[in-house]
C-alpha cells in the first residue's frame, strides 16, 4: 500500500530505537519476514483503506467496503470481494491482504483449541483460543450460544529471544518479529473458527510483545478500533525489557499490563530468566510503579509455580514483601512440564499453600485454570512438537 499514514499508536520509533537493549539489537538483524513487495491490507484503518482506494482511482465508500470485507466477511483475497467491480478485482489479483494458512488445530475436551499458522514466509506461529463457559456448567456439553468469552492467546515474534529456561519457545530460538498483519490474523482465524467474536487478547504466546513494540501498537490499535475489542479486553504481557515498559506507559492505552514475574527475588528470576541479569528485580518494579503512575492502570504480576524452586510460603512472603503498596493482582500458574526441562507442576496442596500465605500478606490472588493441560498445553509446546526444524513451512497437514 502507497502513502500509508502512521497511526498514532506507532509513533514510537524513534523514542523504541534510542532505548533498544543488546537483545533487541541482536534481534534486529533477522526481524522482517521475506514477503512480496506490496504490503498486506490487514491491520490498516478504515482512514488508510479509504486513501488506498482513493488513490486506485475508486470512490471512498469502497474503503468502506473494503474494511467491512476484511474485518467482518473475512475476506483472504480481494477477489473475494464480490461488491467491487470485475475488471479491478482483476487489476489487484497482486495484493495480498494477508492471511495465514491454517496449518494445524489441536481441540482439547475443554473446548480450547492450538493452531499453528503458516505465515507467508512459511514459518510457523502459535495461537490459542479459549472459550470460558457459564459458571457450574460442563464445559464439555456446551454448545456455541452457551459460551461467554472467547479469549485468544497471540504470538508476537516467531520464536523468542528471551531464553526462558522452563519455556518451550524459549528454548527453539528466536527467528523474527511478526509484523502487524500476522497479529491482528490470529485474532480473525480465531473468531472465524469458532464462529463466535473474540472478547479477550492476551500477549502471551509466542515472544516478547516489548521487543516488537511497534508492531504490537499497531495490532492493538487494529483490533480496538477494526475488530472491535476494547482496550480493557487487551493484555500485554512482558518478562521486562530495560525501559520498554515506560514507554508503553506514555502511550496511555487502557490495556492490562501484565508482568511475568516467577520469582521472589533476583537469584531464582536469573536462574528461570537469563536475560533478567541485565534488569534488576527492584529496577523492573521501578518501572512497574511508574506504569501504574503514568496509567493509573493496576499491573498483573504473572507467576509461575515450579515445584520445589520458587512454591514454597516463605517464597510468598518475599514476593508479598515486594508487591507492598502496589496496585496489583498476582495471578499463579500452575507449570505444564514440557520434556526440555526438569520442571514439575506443585501438588494442589502446595499450590493452596502458597495462595493462603500470599492472602495472609493481603494480596489478591488468583490461580489461573489450566486448559487444554492433557498435551501440548505450555506456550510454544505444539509447535516444538509437531517439527524437528524451526523452520516447516512445506510441511503442510491441512
Ligand atoms: S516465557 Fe515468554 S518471554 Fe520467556 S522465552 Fe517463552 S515466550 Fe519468550
Amino acid at each position: 500500500m502507497s502513502a500509508t499514514p502512521r497511526s498514532s499508536l506507532a509513533d514510537s520509533r524513534n523514542n523504541q530505537e534510542r532505548q533498544d537493549s543488546s537483545i533487541a539489537t541482536q534481534q534486529r538483524e533477522s526481524t522482517q519476514p521475506q514477503t512480496n513487495s506490496i504490503p498486506p491490507l490487514l491491520g490498516s484503518s478504515l482512514t488508510e483503506l479509504t486513501q488506498w482506494v482513493q488513490q486506485q482511482g475508486q470512490p471512498a465508500y469502497r474503503g468502506r467496503q473494503l474494511h467491512a470485507w476484511i474485518y467482518q466477511k473475512g475476506a483472504r483475497s480481494l477477489a473475494d470481494i464480490s461488491v467491487f467491480p470485475k475488471q479491478w478485482r482483476e487489476a489487484l489479483v497482486d495484493v495480498p491482504i494477508g492471511r495465514s494458512v491454517l496449518h494445524y488445530r489441536s481441540q482439547s475436551p475443554d473446548g480450547t483449541v492450538k493452531y499453528l499458522l503458516r505465515l507467508t514466509d512459511g514459518h510457523i506461529i502459535e495461537t490459542v483460543g479459549i472459550p470460558t463457559f457459564a459458571r457450574g456448567r460442563d464445559d464439555s456439553t456446551q454448545n456455541q450460544k452457551s459460551k461467554e468469552r472467547l479469549t485468544v492467546c497471540v504470538s508476537s515474534q516467531v520464536g523468542c529471544p528471551m531464553a526462558c529456561d522452563f519455556c518451550a519457545t524459549g528454548k527453539g530460538g528466536f527467528i523474527r518479529n511478526l509484523v502487524r498483519h500476522e497479529i491482528v490474523d490470529q485474532i480473525l482465524t480465531v473468531q472465524e473458527d469458532f464462529g463466535q467474536r473474540v472478547s479477550n487478547v492476551v500477549f502471551m504466546g509466542m515472544g516478547e510483545p516489548l521487543l516488537n513494540l511497534d508492531a504490537v501498537l499497531e495490532a492493538v490499535r487494529s483490533m480496538n478500533e477494526d475488530v472491535g475489542i476494547g482496550q480493557r479486553s487487551l493484555t500485554i504481557s512482558t518478562v521486562g525489557i530495560p525501559g520498554r515498559i515506560r514507554q508503553l506507559a506514555e502511550h496511555h492505552l487502557q490495556v492490562t499490563l501484565a508482568i511475568s514475574l516467577h520469582a521472589s527475588n533476583q537469584r531464582i528470576r536469573e536462574q528461570l530468566i537469563p536475560t533478567a541479569r541485565r534488569y534488576p528485580l527492584e529496577a523492573l518494579l521501578d518501572e512497574c510503579r511508574e506504569y501504574v503512575q503514568i496509567t493509573g492502570r493496576r499491573v498483573t504480576f504473572e507467576y509461575i509455580l515450579l515445584a520445589g524452586l520458587n512454591d514454597l510460603p516463605e517464597h510468598a512472603i518475599e514476593l508479598a514483601r515486594h508487591l507492598r503498596g502496589f496496585q496489583s493482582h498476582v495471578n499463579l500458574i500452575p507449570y505444564n512440564p514440557i520434556d526440555e526441562v526438569d520442571y514439575q507442576r506443585p501438588s494442589p496442596r502446595r499450590i493452596q499453600a502458597f495462595v493462603d500465605a500470599l492472602e495472609k500478606q493481603h494480596i489478591a490472588v488468583s490461580v489461573r485454570r489450566s486448559r487444554g493441560l492433557e498435551k501440548d498445553a505450555a506456550c510454544g509446546q505444539l509447535r516444538a512438537s509437531r517439527f524437528a526444524a524451526p523452520h516447516a513451512g512445506s510441511n503442510s497437514e491441512q
